[in-house]
């Protein structure tokens, strides 16, 4: 590769504003890889950033959903993490967070809370090797960062997302153990939902989605929802309860999910499941937002939570298997709606910002 070449990262130099800065592609380094970055999305923690929203990063790169092409290969790269080997040209996607397998965390096989899984994320792109975010046209992928190549004929736009919210929920589910015959019942139809619906699908489990906005529910009926339960029609947490329970032969749901982002969700989500079900938690992400908290009512029904925040690293794999499998099964294509030149990256931040689009994703070449 030419050292002279250049490329282009995207960088939020402060909340809302996004400038576009030039650097010389680096020469990777033992372990590493550099490659082009074939299409990145738009997820919630970007808008999260951008917005202003996040404690701590105020500026510094943005991205990292994404699909990345291999440019050159570091030395002692010569497989993926699933033992494939891999030569330059070839798709690849990185888990967006390192393991390095030395910290407490990892000593304890907890990869996904990996002391230094953000070594990298939001830094400034004046640090050299420069291009740390998915928003831009090269991105590094570093020692210690997982990544898988893409299975045969699987559809780029639709391996671009496996690195988050599909590996998310199959971690969280299989956390939380959802066994054939459970009722699973889903808070939320985003994105983080449809793939807990379509999972919990496939491990024979029966589904129910708590949603209120129209194109939501279509959604949810589109990846094989077995029920919804409509905010619109059941307008009371009660209303709600009781309605879950008419469809889980009067107890209520085995399992819980917590993908609606907002913290009654919770409190409503006990309320969901039969007395020993299981709950899992990893919609809220924003520690202080508050809201009620009932321990007797958990004492008493002795329920299981679960909370999950990343994914063990394997679980990209797995994700990108379980696309390639169910393509035909689930519309994962109408997930991504919205396709931006990476030049356009604020307009895609503020179309997925209002909601006009639900994945934005960027192509930088
Ligand atoms: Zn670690
Ligand atoms: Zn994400």
């Amino acid at each position: 590769m030419p050292t002279s070449e250049m490329g282009t990262v995207a960088y939020l130099a402060e909340p809302g504003r996004v400038e576009f800065r030039k650097y010389p592609v680096p020469e990777p380094g033992p372990g590493e890889i550099v490659t082009t970055v074939d299409r990145a999305n738009v997820c919630g923690s970007e808008l999260h950033i951008w917005r202003g929203d996040h404690p701590e990063i105020k500026e510094g790169s943005l991205g990292h959903e994404a699909l990345c092409r291999i440019d050159s290969l570091g030395e002692g790269v010569e497989t993926d993490y699933a033992g494939e080997p891999v030569e330059e040209g070839d798709l690849i996607a990185p888990v967006y967070y390192l393991t390095c397998r030395n910290c407490t965390a990892c000593l304890h096989g907890q990869f996904h809370l990996c002391e230094n899984v953000y070594e990298y994320w939001s830094r400034s792109p004046e640090e050299p090797p420069h291009f740390h975010g998915t928003f831009g046209t090269h991105y590094v992928v570093h020692q210690d960062q997982y990544f898988y190549k893409i299975p045969e004929g699987l559809d780029p736009s639709i391996a671009a997302g496996a690195n988050c919210a599909l590996s998310q929920v199959m971690f969280g589910l299989d956390e939380t153990g959802v066994e054939y015959g459970d009722s699973v019942v889903v808070q939320g139809g985003g994105g983080l939902g449809l793939n807990a619906i379509a999972y919990a699908n496939e491990r024979g489990a029966e589904t129910i989605l708590v949603e209120g906005v129209e194109g939501r529910i279509d959604r949810g009926r589109e990846f094989g929802v077995d029920h919804v339960v409509d905010f619109r029609q059941y307008d009371s947490v009660d209303a709600r309860a009781e309605r879950v329970r008419e469809l889980t032969d009067g107890v209520g749901a085995d399992v819980g999910v917590e993908v609606a982002g907002v913290p009654e969700a919770f409190t409503e989500g006990i309320s969901l499941l039969r007395d020993g079900g299981r709950y899992l938690e990893m919609g809220n992400v924003t520690p202080g937002a508050m809201t009620d908290f009932d321990p007797g009512l958990l004492t008493r029904k002795s329920i299981d939570i679960t909370s999950v925040v990343r994914y063990d690293p394997w679980y990209l794999h797995r994700a990108l298997e379980f696309l390639a499998e169910q393509t035909d099964t689930y519309p994962y294509e109408d997930l991504i709606d919205a396709e931006f030149n990476l030049l356009d990256v604020d307009e895609a931040l503020q179309q997925s910002d209002s909601r006009e689009v639900t994945r934005a994703t960027l192509l930088p070449h």
